[in-house]
Order: structure tokens, then sequence, then C-alpha cells
């Protein structure tokens, strides 16, 4: 298939946030084409937890993934494609006086941003969880709308839809540079041959930084690497149904996935690590070490004993672009024409998606956002002194 010419909008990179904008951008009727350099999802979307919930420590953040939440539940009818999304709901619990005292501020805050979302006593867990282990824990969240999609699915469905309404997606296409006059973009270079354009958006994930290069943008935006393993449960009290957890005593969380096994992820080794390692995206994701699955093991164990029976299903790990306050970033750059981002997923970007793409669209067309903070998410707030402050020491939690 040969290459568009011109189209009002180039997306780079076919990730959750890319086909979500070239969906929402398509569905506004505006020609967009999507250059993808391998296959859709194929990086940190692919690797992606899924799990989506509002429990944020910061107003503009929860209200974001508040709208997000809002779309999960009618993705699949609205895209015509699967999303495998499943509502399960959440449990945030936390150990010591700060963590309590943060949990409640963030619960009432969540409140009145809309979110149905309550304080509980840690003994309430094994309401959901039968024999979960409560052992120095001093307060909870549980999240009733909480849920997991699959991300792969979720992905292609929106490049599908997105397809289907007319936008041109290029899979196997690589963004080799961005034509500028002066300091507006102009056009994107790829393998295959130059797109005339007046808009760019750059969600490049990982490799972000490198797009935002072609246009003479710093962006402080460095790829990181998660690390996640499933076990099979061999316990009929887990189910697809089973609410995600998130034990910010040991920073692990676990969630179902449509077959009933245990999605895990988090460690305090990862936690540590997460900004001090370099990672190359082009490189083959690394298998997990023995002692990532061994600390995760340990940390179900600990909570939920009947875990000590769970088989090691997998393990696997994804770059993502991880920003400095771990938050997302999002929208233009000042100096520069023509060029958007939806970049710095941070480990936790992905449930946002539906909403950042809409976000995108309603940008590109009015220069405004309804549901999105631009000032908050703005790249400026880095050399302003106003990044996000995300309330857990757990950075992907925010
Ligand atoms: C193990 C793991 C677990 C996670 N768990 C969760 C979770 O439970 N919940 C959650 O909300 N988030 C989670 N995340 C984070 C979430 O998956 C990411 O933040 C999100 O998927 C990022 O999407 P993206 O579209 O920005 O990037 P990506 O999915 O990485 O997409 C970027 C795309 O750009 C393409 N690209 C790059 N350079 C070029 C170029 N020059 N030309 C053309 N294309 C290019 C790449 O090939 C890639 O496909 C997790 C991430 C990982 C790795």
């Amino acid at each position: 298939m040969d290459l568009v010419r011109e189209a009002e909008v180039v997306v780079i990179g076919g990730g959750a946030h890319g086909a979500s904008a070239t969906y929402h951008l398509a569905r506004a009727g505006r020609s967009v084409a999507l250059i993808e350099k391998r296959t859709i999802a194929s990086a940190s979307s692919g690797a992606s937890g899924g799990i989506i919930r509002c429990h944020y420590s910061n107003p503009a953040m929860v209200r974001l993934a508040h709208r997000a939440a809002e779309w999960w539940p009618g993705l699949a009818d609205e895209l015509g494609h699967p999303v495998d999304y499943v509502n399960n709901g959440l449990i945030v619990a936390v150990a010591g006086a700060a963590d309590a005292a943060h949990l409640e501020r963030a619960v009432r805050m969540q409140q009145r941003v809309g979110v149905t979302t309550q304080v509980i006593a840690p003994e309430e867990i094994e309401h959901w969880i039968p024999g979960f282990v409560t052992e120095g824990l001093q307060l909870a969240a549980y999240e009733a709308e909480a849920g997991y999609a699959d991300p792969y699915a979720a992905s292609t469905a929106f490049a599908a839809k997105a397809r289907e309404l007319g936008a041109q997606v290029y899979t196997e296409t690589t963004v080799t540079g961005l034509v500028m006059s002066g300091s507006r973009v102009t056009g994107v270079e790829t393998n295959r041959g130059t797109i005339r354009t007046a808009t760019v958006v750059n969600c490049a994930g990982p490799w972000a930084d490198r797009i935002a290069a072609m246009a003479g943008i710093d962006l402080p935006v460095r790829p990181g690497l998660l690390q996640m393993v499933a076990f099979h449960p061999r316990y009929d009290g887990w189910t697809r149904g089973s609410p995600t957890w998130l034990d910010l005593t040991t920073m692990t969380y676990c969630r179902p996935d449509a077959s009933g096994a245990m999605l895990a992820g988090g460690g305090l080794a990862e936690n540590a690590a997460i900004d001090s390692e370099a990672v190359d995206p082009d490189a083959a994701p690394p298998r997990p070490p023995v002692a990532f699955e061994a600390e995760i093991h340990e940390n179900l164990v600990r909570r939920c004993p009947w875990a000590a029976r769970a088989a090691r299903l997998r393990a696997w790990s994804g770059p993502d672009g991880n920003s400095p306050d771990f938050h997302l970033v999002f929208g233009p750059v000042p100096g520069v024409a023509g060029y958007l981002q939806i970049v710095g997923g941070s480990g936790n970007s992905f449930k946002l998606a539906p909403a950042t793409g809409e976000a995108l669209a309603e940008y590109v067309t009015s220069g405004t956002s309804t549901y999105l903070d631009l000032d908050a998410f703005s790249v400026t707030r880095f050399a302003e002194g106003r990044p996000f402050r995300g309330g857990y020491q757990m950075h992907i939690v925010g």
C-alpha cells in the first residue's frame, strides 16, 4: 500500500495512545495517517498489565482516569471489536499513618470527582478475596468501577475502527525524520516516503524522546522497563472477577485475567530501579530475572497463602517512556508549531488511552480539552517547577 502524500494529522506510534488518537481523529472527520514501525501494540501497550483504575493522588489525573473509565465498559460496542474489558473492582491496601492519611484524602478527593470508591477496613478485603491476610495493614480503599482490559485487543480495536472510518494505518513503516520549516513541522519522513502535514502527534512511547529530537525538542522522557509474571492460582476462590489488589507495603499488585490466572508485578526492587536503568527500547525485552519472580510470588503468598500452590505460567517485561514525575505528558510544546505529544506513560497510562485520544482530537479541533487539564499535563510543568507529586512511594501508582 502506497503512503498518502498528505494528511491533516500524522500520528507516530501504534500503541494504545496513538491508536486511540487515530480513532478519535477519524471519528471527528479528520484525515489522519498512523505510522507504526512494527505492528500495532508491539511495544509497551502489548506488554501492559491492563489495569484500569481511578485511584490516583492528583485531581487532574483522577479526572482523566475517570473520563477513561467512563469509556471502558462500552468501548467494545463503540469500536465493534473486542477489548476484553472486565469490571472487577480494585483494592488498595496501605500500612503506616502517613500512607493511611494519604489514602483517606485521596479517596475523598476521588469521590468529589465522581469515582465510586470508599475507605474500608483491611478485614473487609476478605469479603472479596477469601483468606486474604491483613497483617500489618492499616487501611484500604475499594474502587468498585475499576477493571481491566486486554491491552493488545484494545489497541488493535482502536486501529481497526480508525481504518474503517477512513484513517490510513501503516504498520512496518518507520518515521525517520520530521520536515521542518523554521520551527514549524510540515511533514513526516518515513522509510517509504514523505507525508505532508500541518500536525504531527508523537505517540512513540519509549522512543518518544527520539521523535521529539527530530523537531529539536529535548523531551525529558526516558525509556524504562517493567516486568510481570502470571500464575495459575490452583484455587477456585480466585476468578476472573476477583478484584485487582495493590499492597503498598510490598509495592506488589495482582489482577486476574479472563482465564482466571493471577497477573502480578511491581515489587520493591523494580520500584527502586525504575528510573536508574538505561534501557534500549530497540533491544528485545529481557526475560525477568528469577529474583523478580521469587519476590512477587513471596509477596502474593504473604497476602494470599493459597498462592503457595500457584503454578508459574509465564513472565515478561516491556518498555515504557518514563517522565520525571511518572505521569503522562500531553499537548503542544511552546515554540514548535504543528507538534503535539501523548508521551511519558510511565508504567501506568494504558487505562487513559480512550480519554487521551478523545482529548487529542478535541484539542486539534478546538484548541481546548473538556476532561484533560492542558496545563497540568503540559511538558512545561517540569521547567516551571510544578510536577505532579505522587502521594505514595510506589512511582507507578501516582
Ligand atoms: C509490564 C507493563 C505493565 C503495565 N501495566 C499497566 C497497567 O496495569 N495499567 C496501565 O494503565 N498501564 C500499564 N502499563 C503502562 C502502559 O502499558 C503504557 O503506559 C502504555 O501502553 C503506553 O502506550 P503508548 O502508546 O504511549 O506506547 P507504546 O505502546 O510503546 O507505543 C509506541 C509505539 O511507537 C512505535 N514507534 C516508535 N518509534 C517509531 C518510529 N520512529 N516510527 C514509527 N513508529 C514508532 C513503537 O513501535 C510502538 O509501537 C504497563 C506497562 C508495562 C511495560
